[in-house]
């Protein structure tokens, strides 16, 4: 099993990597959030362990952050809090699982396994990238807002998989082209802006809450917060 860890007292990050390693697993130690963000982000793992006050993002955030991107991997959240409210939370968040600390090796290893063996079954799910009430289907190319089922054009479903990925973030009309088309345009075209038009057509129209915005003189922004 390749485990992440993120965990910011050393004594019980490096108690539970030893633990782990003599257990033949690979294991890597973040000791913030945002670093365990990242190292998640860019390596597939097979379980995180994650506590959940941590400097940078805490648990709760990083669970989310995660799940909005995509990212399915089993997540144990730790923490020294049991309250029932703690763990709503954690569930919310997109958590699997739930350890209370103190605990024993044994019943981290436990649950390592059983989430492990949860993940290798589900691993051929899709992805689906959330913002909002909108939600995007990458196995299927669907999309859907508050139920409603919203079909896509190939090159629609990248434009908003793009934007999804970087949403609250300005995207400029370059990087969509480049991201999207895998060209460079010239200045003068306005086909990324026709392609902007058809998707908030489908997405936004018939909603009160309008998620793709124009951002004038730069691009434009998925916003959803
Ligand atoms: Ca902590």
């Amino acid at each position: 099993m390749k485990i992440l860890v993120v965990e910011d007292e050393p004594k019980l990050a490096a108690f539970i990597k030893t633990g782990l390693e003599a257990q033949a697993c690979a294991v890597e130690v973040a000791h913030d959030g945002t670093r365990g963000r990242q190292l998640a982000q860019r390596h597939p793992y097979d379980v995180i362990v994650l506590d959940v006050n941590l400097p940078g993002l805490n648990g709760f955030a990083v669970t989310q952050a995660l799940r909005q991107e995509g990212n399915a991997t089993p997540i144990l959240m730790l923490t020294a809090l049991g309250s029932v409210d703690d763990k709503l939370t954690g569930f919310e968040a997109g958590a699997d699982d739930y350890l209370v600390k103190p605990f024993e090796f044994r019943e981290l290893m436990a649950r390592l396994r059983a989430l492990h063996k949860r993940g290798g079954e589900k691993s051929e799910a899709v992805p689906v990238l959330r913002a909002a009430d909108l939600e995007l289907n990458l196995g299927n190319k669907t999309a859907s807002r508050g139920g409603r089922r919203i079909e896509l054009t190939a090159r629609e479903c990248s434009l908003l998989e793009y934007l999804m990925r970087n949403r609250n973030r300005v995207v400029s009309r370059v990087e969509i082209a480049e991201k999207v088309w895998d060209i460079h345009f010239d200045t003068g075209t306005n086909t990324i802006d026709v392609y902007v038009n058809f998707l908030r057509k489908k997405v936004d129209k018939e909603f009160a809450r309008k998620l793709i915005h124009t951002v004038i003189g730069t691009g434009y922004i998925l916003k959803d917060a």
